[in-house]
């Protein structure tokens, strides 16, 4: 094949554009351009002051914040101790020792819950990997980002600080499942409170817990969901 069967490309298209006088003489200061510019317009400043909270900026809805342990309606937390969130985690940040239910000490619906459960906050990434291994949604993360602390110590959170508190006409654990479910009827989200089997149980085993009164008891599952 000869060098003639192709077109040589115009070299004018690749050589430094020729600057003239002035153009060369400006050419130092050209690229504060946008610097010069953005001194006019207004400042974009977000005041962060956590003593004045009303002047924080709340993140957007779907931010990836602090971590949350969840509750299912009834009270029972929704952690089985199965420890994919902590095989899921790129930066070794979570700890998890689970322990078995028991009839009388029953904290979440099937075999075990998470006993132990640690964050290590001077670790975490907020990449979020463990709320996606997490086959109860029992994590998930809050648009809370406040994380700072003196001591590292206190950046490893443990269970107690990230379980989220009972909400309004929840029982408190441990309790017995709901009467007739399987751990299958909570994961389809067939609970919407406590049954009065469950109020009847800790009002026996504990008959000075205060949710025994502020419990909104449902008369039992949801099965119209369950196929
Ligand atoms: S958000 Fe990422 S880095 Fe943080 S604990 Fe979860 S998986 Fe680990
Ligand atoms: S938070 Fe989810 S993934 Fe982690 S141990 Fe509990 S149930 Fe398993």
């Amino acid at each position: 094949m000869s060098d003639k069967e192709f077109a040589q490309p115009d070299k004018s298209l690749y050589s430094p554009n020729k600057k003239g006088v002035l153009g060369r003489a400006l050419a130092p200061v050209a690229g504060f351009g946008v610097t010069f510019s953005t001194l006019f317009r207004p400042a974009v400043t977000e005041q962060y002051l956590p003593h004045k909270p009303e002047q924080k900026t709340p993140p957007r809805p779907r931010y990836h914040g602090m971590h949350r342990l969840n509750r299912y309606a009834d009270g029972l937390e929704k952690c089985i101790g199965c420890e994919l969130c902590a095989w899921a985690c790129p930066a070794d940040a979570i700890y998890v020792e689970a322990a078995s239910n028991h009839p009388g000490e029953q904290y979440s619906p099937g075999e075990r819950y998470g006993r132990v459960y640690q964050i290590n906050y001077l670790r975490c990434i907020f990449c979020s990997y463990c709320i996606q291994a997490c086959p109860t949604r029992a994590l998930t993360m809050s648009t809370e980002y406040e994380v700072a602390d003196q001591t590292r110590e206190s950046l490893i959170y443990e269970k107690q600080d990230i379980l989220v508190p009972l909400a309004e006409g929840m029982l408190s654990t441990p309790h017995p499942m709901a009467s007739g479910t399987t751990d299958a009827d909570y994961y389809r989200g067939n609970i919407t409170g406590p049954t009065q089997d469950q109020v009847d149980w800790v009002k026996q085993e504990r008959p000075d817990d205060p949710t025994i009164n502020t419990a909104r008891v449902v008369t039992g599952a949801k099965k119209e969901d369950q196929h």
